[in-house]
């Protein structure tokens, strides 16, 4: 149920996106409890689970969030805005090198940037994919409220400096308003 969902609403939402979902399950033993949107060589969407977050994954609410989170970040083309951003960031970093000095410098300068670039927006993402994800969820017939509780078992990233996630409360409450707003 979710699947059309999310196609559907990445069709509503978007322009010339392939919204074909595909979901893929890791199932290498090894790997850690994760989900994530990657493309194939066509551009379609790919949307992995490793099978431990399948196992630690309480209820099919909480497997409908994580994947409706991740629908979202494709729909909001957060790929692109994430490699765009990171080539922002080298450019921005690179130039304050340039001015002060040597190549070493400088191409350390630009790894330095993409990797501020990179991820200093991505807490922005996180939350904007929680709130959309909480959207899609919901309309495919799923608590969001129960499914975003998978954040709390989940290790909190805290507030960091360019941590890659927000703090799992904030996440759960921007999921709590966008519910009240779809009940209200
Ligand atoms: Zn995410």
């Amino acid at each position: 149920m979710l699947e059309p969902v999310s196609e559907a609403e990445c069709r509503r939402l978007t322009v010339n996106v392939n919204c074909d979902f595909q979901i893929v399950v890791d199932s290498r033993l090894n790997q850690p409890v994760n989900a994530f949107q990657s493309r194939d060589g066509t551009g379609r969407p790919v949307i992995t689970f490793t099978l431990a977050l399948i196992a630690d994954a309480r209820n099919s609410d909480e497997l409908a969030f994580v994947m409706a989170h991740e629908a979202a970040h494709h729909i909001l083309g957060h790929l692109d805005r994430q490699e765009r951003n990171a080539m922002a960031g080298a450019l921005i970093f690179g130039g304050l090198a340039s001015a002060t000095g040597s190549t070493t410098t400088l191409e350390s300068a630009q790894r330095l940037g993409a990797f501020v670039g990179a991820r200093s927006y991505s807490k922005d993402f996180e939350l904007e994919a929680d709130e959309l994800g909480t959207l899609i969820a919901a309309r495919a017939g799923y608590d969001p409220l129960v499914g975003a509780r998978f954040f709390g078992r989940i290790p909190d990233p805290g507030n960091r400096f360019l941590g890659t996630h927000p703090p799992n409360a904030e996440r759960f409450q921007r999921v709590e308003q966008t519910v009240a707003r779809l009940r209200g």
